[in-house]
């Protein structure tokens, strides 16, 4: 199979069908041609594959699709127009019908409020761990109606890792799926499902798409769990949507196998709520992905020379960044992260909140934006933006206090960052 930076570039597209276009053509179209009334009939009844309405499918969002899959090594992908479309599409196609999710605390805020507040309002419970590293913890919380673990692969902000191989051992002996959220480290640092990982998301809005030009998302899907297990009646009842060659009612698993997953988000979740990604962003996400392994190499390299810097700098009391050697994760760095654990890092700085606003205010370089993995380096205040519906007890298990500043390091020179980190903090006090 060809290297992640040749797939990055070739896999999903074939110039072939679409007039030799060598970058992938945006169809602006809301229909297509069923051509005639037999292969409109099967198109209809999901028994022929091809293109009808772009609300379900549309073929630049379908190049994305699989150039995704493939670099996440999933069987499929579907593309959505945001990152939470895709966590909370994820959460409910498994979750659906009552289930609980146990999942960490330590996660992105909308993601703490959906699990938290409002997939309740829909009959899915959350159980929260505090460390979702504590398998006996996770364990314990498993019960009959848990569908899914949840997690982000390292979290945002505190660049905390999930141990995902013993996590989706445990996951599976109770029958129950891997779910995790990818977006910090990219399949260029880490592909999830080569570790146990059953469905991967991401907000491809931050490093995947890369330049902060165009919100997006996608769920990735491993091909491997088996949703006829008994515990997602979901998967297993007929629906009247999907119909074999008799027009006889049958169930998802029993029509899809491995796509079982991936079709119930198209068929269900995008055609009935209708978060659909456009095709010029998709376009604009295909068009990052193709210097993705550059991109983050570089970032990867800088943010860790900005981390360790940040280290021997007067007021800044803690660097959050598990790519530094010396973190209590540094065995889980090495695991999974041989080429760096990402972008992000977070410091803590003395003083009080007048001496963290006039930080923020200090910086020339940085830009004041709750976004991460974009060309420019941003900085943030998480507990007054990113976090701040985030209850204090949670915000705090995940390790987001008053004082703490978080960074996304983008493409500048790394002495630039520096120099200009060090005359907003050495101004603010
Ligand atoms: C940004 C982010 C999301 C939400 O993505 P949007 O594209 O903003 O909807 C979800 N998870 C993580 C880890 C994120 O950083």
């Amino acid at each position: 199979m060809a290297g992640f930076g040749t797939q990055a570039i070739h896999a999903g597209y074939d110039a072939k069908g679409n007039d030799d276009a060598v970058s992938v053509p945006i169809y602006a179209s809301a229909a297509f041609d069923l051509e005639n009334a037999v292969r409109g009939r099967d198109l209809a009844a999901g028994i022929e594959n091809g293109f009808e309405y772009s609300r379900v499918a549309n073929p630049t969002v379908d190049a994305l699709e699989r150039r995704i899959a493939a670099l996440e090594g999933g069987v499929g992908a579907v593309a959505v127009s945001s990152g939470m479309a895709a966590v909370t599409y994820a959460l409910m196609c498994a979750g659906e019908g009552g289930g609980r999710i146990v999942a960490s605390r330590d996660l992105y805020g909308a993601s703490v409020d959906a699990l938290g507040d409002f997939l309740p309002q829909f009959g899915i419970h959350c159980d929260f761990v505090d460390d979702i590293n504590d398998l006996d913890e996770v364990g314990a919380l498993i019960g009959p109606d848990t569908r899914a673990i949840f997690a982000e692969t390292v979290a945002n902000p505190s660049t905390r890792i999930t141990d995902i191989e013993p996590l989706a051992a445990l996951a599976h002996r109770h029958g129950v799926a891997l779910i995790v959220d990818n977006t910090i480290p990219t399949p260029y640092l880490l592909r999830p499902i080569e570790f146990g990982a059953d469905i991967v998301v991401h907000s491809t809005t931050k490093g995947i798409t890369g330049h902060g030009n165009a919100i997006g998302g996608v769920i990735v899907d491993a091909g491997r769990f088996d949703w006829a297990n008994g515990r997602f009646a979901q998967f297993t009842t007929p629906q009247q949507v999907i119909a074999d060659e008799t027009g006889r009612s049958v169930s998802f698993a029993a029509r899809f196998a491995d796509q079982a997953f991936l079709r119930r988000i198209r068929i269900k979740y995008l055609r009935t709520f209708g978060a659909v990604a456009s095709p010029f962003n998709a376009y604009l996400t295909l068009l990052g992905l193709e210097t993705l392994p550059q991109r983050v190499a570089r970032q990867v390299e800088t943010a860790t020379r900005v981390a360790r810097h940040l280290t021997r700098v007067a007021h800044v009391v803690k660097v959050n960044y598990s790519g530094l050697g010396n973190t209590p994760q540094f065995a889980l760095a090495a695991k999974y992260f041989p080429r760096g654990v990402g972008q992000v890092l977070s410091f803590l700085v003395d003083g009080d909140a007048s001496n963290v606003r006039r930080i923020l205010d200090g910086t020339r370089l940085f830009s004041y934006v709750p976004n991460i993995g974009d060309a420019r380096s941003l900085i943030v205040d998480p507990a007054n933006i990113t976090h701040r519906e985030v209850p204090a007890q949670t915000r705090l298990a995940a390790g987001v206090s008053d004082n703490l500043i978080r960074l996304s390091i983008g493409l500048e020179d790394a002495d630039d960052l520096i120099a200009d980190l060090d005359q907003a903090i050495a101004g603010a006090y």
